[in-house]
């Protein structure tokens, strides 16, 4: 698929190398935590490249130095559940963020996402706030949680993913033109049970074991 500019992909031989691990069915519980928690931390090195600085000076032992600081607060939001299976990796390269949640669930006889659980740290309308949910398939419920950071006052979202489908991607984009979405793969298609093929199955029952 032609990819729009808003997505990134984020391709690197180290997460290529974790992602196929994460696709083998037979990988256990364990090392599926431990290759995720390291792609979402060596995902986080490439969206932050553009992050806002402002320039500060300090005192070395003989001088003055100029220096940087993160112009905005950071704000991470997984959607429960699978996006929990990428937050510790993304906090160890940035220890300093706020968490929020937002828990989005399935309406059986709609078919579409709603919104049960959502905690929010205040000053949304000043942070950098990073969306994160490991599959991209429908986009439903990455769409409906950007809509609800929005009407909270968040003005600048990254939305992280692990691997997108195009059905996904053209639905984000199209409903969130303005958010960039970073992404470690795109796949082929959603099969009829809207799972993402090749995929990796569930990211939310191989992370919980579940
Ligand atoms: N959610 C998942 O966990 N996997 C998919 O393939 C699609 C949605």
């Amino acid at each position: 698929m032609q990819i729009p500019d808003q997505v990134t992909l984020i391709d690197h031989p180290l997460i290529q190398v974790r992602l196929t691990k994460l696709r083998n069915k037979d990988t256990p519980l364990v090392e599926f935590r431990s290759q995720l928690q390291q792609i979402a931390q060596l995902m986080t090195f490439e969206l932050t490249r553009n992050f806002e600085l402002r320039q500060v000076e300090v005192k070395t032992s003989h001088a003055s130095a100029e220096g940087f600081e993160a112009a905005r607060p950071l704000i991470l939001v997984p959607i429960l559940r699978a996006g929990i299976g990428m937050l510790d990796g993304i906090l160890e390269v940035l220890p300093e963020a706020q968490i929020g949640h937002i828990g989005m669930v399935r309406n059986e006889e709609t078919h579409l996402p709603e919104s049960y659980y959502c905690k929010l740290p205040p000053k949304l309308a000043e942070a950098e706030i990073l969306l994160i949910d490991p599959m991209l398939a429908t986009g439903h419920s990455s769409v409906a949680a950007a809509r609800q950071l929005r009407n909270a006052g968040a003005k600048r979202i990254r939305f992280i993913c692990l691997v997108a489908c195009p059905e996904g991607i053209a639905y984000f984009t199209t409903e969130h033109p303005d958010i960039p979405v970073y992404t470690a793969a795109i796949d082929s298609h959603l099969d009829d049970n809207a799972y993402i093929v090749p995929g990796l199955g569930d990211a939310g029952d191989r992370y919980f074991g579940t």
